[in-house]
């Protein structure tokens, strides 16, 4: 069986270690459909945070600690970079995932699309997985906030909202600057075509999802697709659970609860993307209108905590 799954960075990537779990006993077939929301220069260097949790998580290099970069990382060209003043001090680069970027810019610099990259990065760290970017095109998550100085509204990239100002600033709107012209990654709607199940992986519905779902050759591909849809809650209980996926529904007006955010993928019968929606036992109450939804433990405490969620998604998709 071929399972496809739109994910995150930390949510999908741990989401995706039960997949692989998962399929490791049934011989299934895993593509990871990535978010490239997140993805921008810094020192000249292209960094691709979501591409890059799951990569690590999946090939065994990950902090897991900090959830992002590598594990026995140091920090010396941050500190070196800070004693220049050079901005964004913000924003940390580990030595070890500068290789990384130092790779990564420089096959992007020399016209290779960044869904070549990813494969060739993938060469060494081995995810057992097929990994795609959503698209190989510019898709940038901009935030629409109050301008510092009172002169109106201003828009930020994702990560000085996320990162710098640790999401405190009330986002009034995000915007998927590039979504209108972005074209899906090479693969990714050969993937969707012959999938016999999509998974929505439990990652931020607003800043996760959203971006891979702004492609609309992506989005159409999805919902016209052969494939049942499932999603996963990445809400249980009123919680996050772990980040501040609180912040971004709030900001589009949506309850922080599984039930909101069911809703607010809605069901495929009426103009959705979900078949069936899977949320933790405590919210087995959830109602979404033309959806299934079904409830089990949704904590992705390990592995096989993980791949038993998966079970569960692939039931409620009729293809377990
Ligand atoms: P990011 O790109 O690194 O922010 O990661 P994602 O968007 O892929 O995932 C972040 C989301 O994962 C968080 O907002 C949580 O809602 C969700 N999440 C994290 N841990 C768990 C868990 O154990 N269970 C569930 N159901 N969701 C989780
Ligand atoms: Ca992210």
């Amino acid at each position: 069986m071929r399972i496809v799954v739109l994910a995150g960075g930390i949510g999908g990537a741990r989401f995706l270690a039960g997949v692989r779990a998962h399929a490791h006993a049934t011989g299934d077939e895993v593509t990871a459909v990535v978010n490239v929301g997140d993805d921008v220069w810094m020192h000249g260097l292209r960094i691709t945070p979501d591409l890059d949790s799951v990569m690590y998580t999946l090939g065994g290099g990950i902090d897991p600690e900090r959830g992002w970069g590598r594990a026995g990382e140091t920090w010396t060209v941050k500190e070196e970079l800070a004693k220049y003043g050079a901005e964004p001090t913000w924003f940390g680069l580990g030595d070890r995932d500068i290789a990384t970027h130092l790779v990564r810019t420089r096959m992007l610099n020399a016209g290779y699309p960044l869904s070549a990259v990813v494969a060739a990065l993938c060469d060494r760290w081995q995810p057992g997985i097929t990994m795609l970017p959503a698209t190989d095109d510019r898709l940038e998550t901009h935030v629409v906030v109050a301008a510092e100085d009172g002169s109106g509204d201003q828009a930020i990239h994702f990560q000085e909202w996320w990162v710098r100002h640790r999401a405190a600033l009330p986002a009034k709107q995000f915007r998927f600057v590039g979504a209108d012209t972005a074209k899906p990654a090479a693969g990714v709607l050969d993937a969707l075509q012959a999938a016999d199940i999509v998974l929505l992986a439990p990652s931020n519905p607003v800043v996760s999802i959203a971006p891979v779902l702004a492609v609309s050759a992506l989005r159409d591909a999805l919902v016209g697709g052969p494939a049942p849809v499932v999603g996963v809650s990445p809400i249980i209980g009123g919680s996050p659970v772990r980040g501040m996926a609180d912040k971004c529904l709030s900001a589009v007006n949506v309850p922080c609860t599984a039930e909101g955010v069911g809703r607010l993928y809605g069901a495929r019968s009426d103009g959705g993307v979900l078949d069936g929606w899977l949320v933790d036992s405590t919210d087995a109450a959830t109602d979404v209108p033309g959806v299934r939804v079904a409830a089990v433990p949704l904590w992705m405490t390990d592995d096989d905590a993980t791949a038993a969620m998966v079970r569960a998604a692939l039931e409620l998709g009729g293809r377990a």
